[in-house]
């Protein structure tokens, strides 16, 4: 993936597979981690770089994304900023909901409320800098678990981002490629595009490369999950709208064994 114009992306991997990632405004060197897993591999990840961690952006509540919190603030005396719902895990400086804006530098992003994975899930959309930061409303090849929410809240969450253009990186909360592929070629196994995917997947697990960066365009070619409209896949599922076809594939996913 080619990081977007205005902005630097370093990507790695913290906990098992969760998704660290540091943005970086080029122009004013303010530079944003996004979620808080752990607080050392982001320090180590931003000094390798010479970047100063100025900013910390949450995506949503749960401990996997704000455990590290308190310890990267102590660390960097970053500002934290995320949804109410993540204030009794994170030491939230500005609480955020949808509409606002924040701005990391020169580089604007609009809050969206994403609820669906989790009541308080935000995603954080730059179309200046073509980047949505998506948490776990999306990963490449799949979505997140519902936990607390609906299909319909997270099928609605899931089609706004599907809306930006094809070109806009989404930076994803986890490393789940393998498993979400293994699915996705067995729904849609005439599928040329998801069966490459799910190729490339599979070198990619087994180099241990870690891979939780995508964009728009490439879901819309491969997740069955943002394919939940496509005429042959519901016709597949026996679904007669694409919201029943979504709710039909979590449920799918949730008891797949691939
Ligand atoms: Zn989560």
């Amino acid at each position: 993936m080619q990081p977007p114009a205005s902005l630097e992306l370093q990507i790695f991997r913290t906990l098992s597979d969760n998704c660290g990632a540091l943005i970086r405004d080029r122009a004013s060197g303010l530079c944003a981690a996004v979620d808080a897993p752990e607080a050392s591999p982001i320090v180590e990840a931003a000094k390798a770089r010479g970047w100063t961690i100025s900013h910390l952006f949450i995506t949503h509540e749960h401990g996997d994304h704000v455990e590290g919190a308190a310890a990267l603030k102590a660390a960097t005396a970053c500002t934290v900023i995320g949804p109410a719902q993540a204030g009794p895990g994170a030491p939230l400086d500005r609480v955020v909901a949808e509409g606002d804006e924040v701005r990391l530098g020169e580089t604007p992003f609009r809050i969206w409320a994403t609820p669906g994975h989790s009541p308080g899930h935000v995603t954080w959309v730059s179309t200046a800098a073509k980047l949505a930061l998506v948490g776990d409303v999306v990963f490449v090849m799949g979505c997140g678990r519902l936990s607390g929410d609906t299909a319909a809240q997270l099928w609605r969450s899931l089609s706004r981002i599907a809306a930006l253009d094809d070109d806009v990186t989404l930076v994803t909360g986890h490393d789940y490629t393998f498993g979400n592929a293994r699915f996705a070629a067995a729904m849609e196994p005439g599928n040329a595009a998801v069966m490459a995917r799910t190729a490339e997947a599979e070198r990619r697990a087994a180099s241990r490369d870690f891979w939780a960066v995508t964009s728009v365009g490439e879901e819309k070619a491969t997740n069955p999950f943002f394919r939940a409209g496509d005429p042959a896949l519901m016709a597949r599922l026996g679904d007669s709208d694409a919201g029943a076809a979504f709710a039909h594939l979590r449920e799918l996913k949730n008891g797949f064994r691939g």
